[in-house]
């Protein structure tokens, strides 16, 4: 078994360096304020996975929550010592222009209102953390990052995964050659969606099924491990219309991505079982994850032909990826920089989601 130091993982993974992960340099150029992250949107994610990673934060801060229940929002307010200027509703959202302790929003609401809240946020002067995926349409993408642009603020994407000790030390490998000439790249991701009230199960809010949810880390993995950005696919669906589940989105979703290189990645996206899985397979080697991407206990296998050694990280203080990207945005805004995973990457997940929704309809291969 060999055992991978955070912090050298994360200055291998190169261009991806996370100044924020590694302390030392960064910090020394640091001024010493925080900056002010107001959450919007008091649900499972955005309360039970972001609220407590800010303790583990060097530049991150919370300052405010925007809300529409009242009570959960004072009552969150008190746990995490906010002043009552801290505590928004949906109505008088954007008087948080007038707040100068807010200084980028972190939009936590279901898809469909990612773009409204993202470019809301932008007009009060805000810069903008928007959760995956980016919107339920390249248009909302595209009127989110031109909103950004227009206001002089950053725009950055949760994709936690970019900041994952476990997946950075994976695309480490994938990039050195250690597995040779990479061929083939495999995916599976999903969970069992077992209520047909939540709004994930709802289109208009969700803008689609388990391909806008959970088959978007199989996307984003399949494009990070390979390096390369898909020249072509091909998708199939598989929807049992008379689960009440499955009304309005799609169940499972598979689809098939060539790579200018020869690479093909085969992913599966899905609503109905449990699976969090990705392969990577080289003409010399193989790295595999599994789970991959979850928030915590990511486990990866490298070997000639199958799991031959374990590669694990020890754990870091707390969950790292989420204070990672919490940090790494104030960071980018300090230096001017872009985000590593801005705008322009959640919009080309979502040409692509669209043109495997369009595959999985025609049934036909797209070229891209
Ligand atoms: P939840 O349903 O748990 O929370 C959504 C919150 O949005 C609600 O609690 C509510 O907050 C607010 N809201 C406002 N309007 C509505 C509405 N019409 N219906 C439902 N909720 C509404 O969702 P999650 O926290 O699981 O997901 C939120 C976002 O985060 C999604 O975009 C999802 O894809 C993303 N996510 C990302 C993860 C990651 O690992 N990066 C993991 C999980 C989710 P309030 O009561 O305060 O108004």
């Amino acid at each position: 078994m060999t055992t991978m130091n955070r912090r050298q993982s994360i200055a291998a993974a190169g261009g991806l360096a996370v100044a924020s992960l590694a302390g030392g340099a960064a910090t020394a150029q640091t001024p010493d304020r925080k900056m002010g992250y107001a959450i919007v949107g008091l649900g499972y994610y955005a309360v039970n996975v972001i609220m407590p990673q800010f303790k583990n934060c060097q530049h991150s801060k919370l300052v405010a929550v925007v809300s529409g229940d009242p009570e959960k929002a004072k009552r969150l307010a008190a746990e995490y010592g906010l002043p009552k200027r801290g505590i928004y509703s949906y109505d008088n959202y954007d008087s948080i222009k007038n707040n100068p302790d807010v200084d980028i929003v972190y939009v936590c609401l279901p898809n469909s209102m990612h773009a409204e809240y993202t470019i809301r946020a932008a007009k009060a002067g805000k810069h903008v953390m928007c959760e995956k995926p980016m919107a339920i349409s390249s248009a909302e993408c595209e009127a989110m990052i031109a909103a950004c642009k227009q206001a002089g603020k950053k725009l950055m994407i949760g994709y936690r995964s970019h900041f994952e000790a476990t997946n950075l030390e994976a695309r480490r490998l994938a990039n050195s050659g250690a597995i040779g000439k990479r061929r083939y790249f495999r995916s599976e991701h999903g969970f069992v969606q077992r209520d047909p009230s939540k709004w994930r199960l709802k289109k208009a809010l969700s803008g689609g099924g388990s391909m806008m949810d959970i088959g978007i880390y199989a996307l984003q993995a399949a494009r990070y491990m390979t390096g390369e950005e898909p020249i072509a696919l091909y998708a199939h669906e598989q929807t049992d219309k008379n689960d009440p589940r499955f009304t309005e989105v799609e169940d499972m979703i598979e689809f098939e991505l060539e790579f200018p290189s020869g690479v093909i990645a085969s992913c599966m996206s899905m609503y109905s079982a449990n699976q969090n899985h990705y392969i990577l397979m080289g003409d010399q080697g193989r790295i595999e994850l599994e789970p991959a991407t979850r928030y915590t206990g990511n486990r990866m296998w490298t070997g000639k032909d199958g799991r031959e050694t374990e590669v694990t990280s020890p754990p870091g203080p707390g969950s790292t990826q989420f204070a990672g990207q919490l940090d790494h945005l104030v960071q980018c805004i300090r230096e001017n920089r872009e985000p590593i995973v801005g705008g322009e990457e959640g919009l080309r997940d979502m040409r692509l989601i669209e043109a495997i929704y369009r595959s999985a309809r025609e049934q036909k291969r797209i070229t891209l």
